[in-house]
């Protein structure tokens, strides 16, 4: 990669942001591409996020990539918001446009192309979401937009369940194995957005034995590292189409990538730099 005077700059800011594999995957997007770009990786503490964020409008960045810690934060110091943004209340990639600040949500565009990989028509059916975090909003809007039947929300804190109800209408199910099996048997899509399973600790999994799967399921875990987690081998001993992160993650990045320079990234190298195809 050549590095002069002419290289755009775009990047991302969270903290912390060393294990981000974006740098990775949109480095090598920009270089199959021939483009002269460069994707930095910026560790921000949550008390510098108006200073970097004005920093990188006056330094001529494109735009960035926000992560956690930042990403409800950032949506008030955006001029403008996308409506995806607005209603999931949350921001991962910003464009900086003529002294403007443009915040965009693409996880949940991530959750929608899963969704059609599996074709899980979610449209009229029943989903159980494991989690009620950060993803799990982009993943509830994704199912709302796709007019899902019904949700079921299994969690441990009822609070956090109660304010994904401002997303779509969601029924709480109480963090307990029984509950648990009980909403995953009689549900068609088991979305995993808990770090239950995530490396290094592979030997996780939400409580969910064996026997709830079936083959007319679609389980999907967001979790890419590993590609199979204990959740999603589970699943499809028992039959289920599984799926995992991986997916997502690039798909979030190539929306991002379109949003900052209006071109179509490699979609196979961006897998394949990751280890992920
Ligand atoms: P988050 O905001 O921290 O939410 C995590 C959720 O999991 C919370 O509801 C949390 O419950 C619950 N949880 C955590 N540990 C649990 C446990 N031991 N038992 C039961 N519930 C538990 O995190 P996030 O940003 O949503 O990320 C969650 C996962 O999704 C991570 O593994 C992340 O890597 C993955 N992810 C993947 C992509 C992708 O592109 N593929 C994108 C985003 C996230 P409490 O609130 O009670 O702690």
């Amino acid at each position: 990669m050549r590095i002069d005077g002419r290289t755009r700059l775009v990047g991302i800011i969270g903290w912390p942001v060393e294990h981000s594999c974006s740098p990775l995957m949109h480095n090598a997007a920009f270089q199959a591409l021939g483009l002269n770009w460069c994707y930095l990786a910026m560790p921000v503490a949550a008390e510098q996020l108006v200073e970097a964020v004005r920093g990188l409008v006056a330094l001529g960045f494109v735009g960035v990539n926000v992560t956690i810690p930042h990403k409800e934060r950032v949506l008030g110091l955006a001029d403008e918001l996308d409506g995806a943004a607005a209603a999931i209340g949350a921001v991962n990639t910003l464009v900086f446009r003529e002294g403007r600040i443009f915040g965009y949500n693409t996880d949940w565009l991530g959750v929608r192309a899963t969704l059609n990989r599996i074709e899980a028509e979610p449209a009229g059916k029943k989903a159980l979401v494991l989690g009620a975090g950060g993803s799990a909003r982009a993943v509830i809007y994704a199912l709302a937009q796709a007019k899902i039947g019904t949700i079921l929300v299994a969690a441990r804190r009822p609070q956090a369940v109660q304010a994904l109800e401002e997303l779509a209408a969601v029924e709480y199910v109480p963090w307990q194995e029984l509950n648990l099996a009980r909403a995953a048997e009689s549900a068609d899509l088991i979305i995993n957005t808990t770090p239950l399973g995530m490396s290094p600790h592979i030997h996780l999994s939400p409580p969910l034995p064996p026997e709830v799967f079936n083959s007319s399921q679609k389980v999907f875990d967001l979790i890419y590292n590993p590609r199979e987690t204990r959740l999603l081998a589970c699943a499809r001993s028992k039959g289920a189409v599984t799926i995992d992160g991986s997916l997502m993650l690039v798909e979030q990045g190539r929306e991002a990538f379109r949003l900052w320079t209006g071109i179509e990234p490699p979609l196979e190298v961006m897998l394949t730099v990751l280890g992920l195809s």
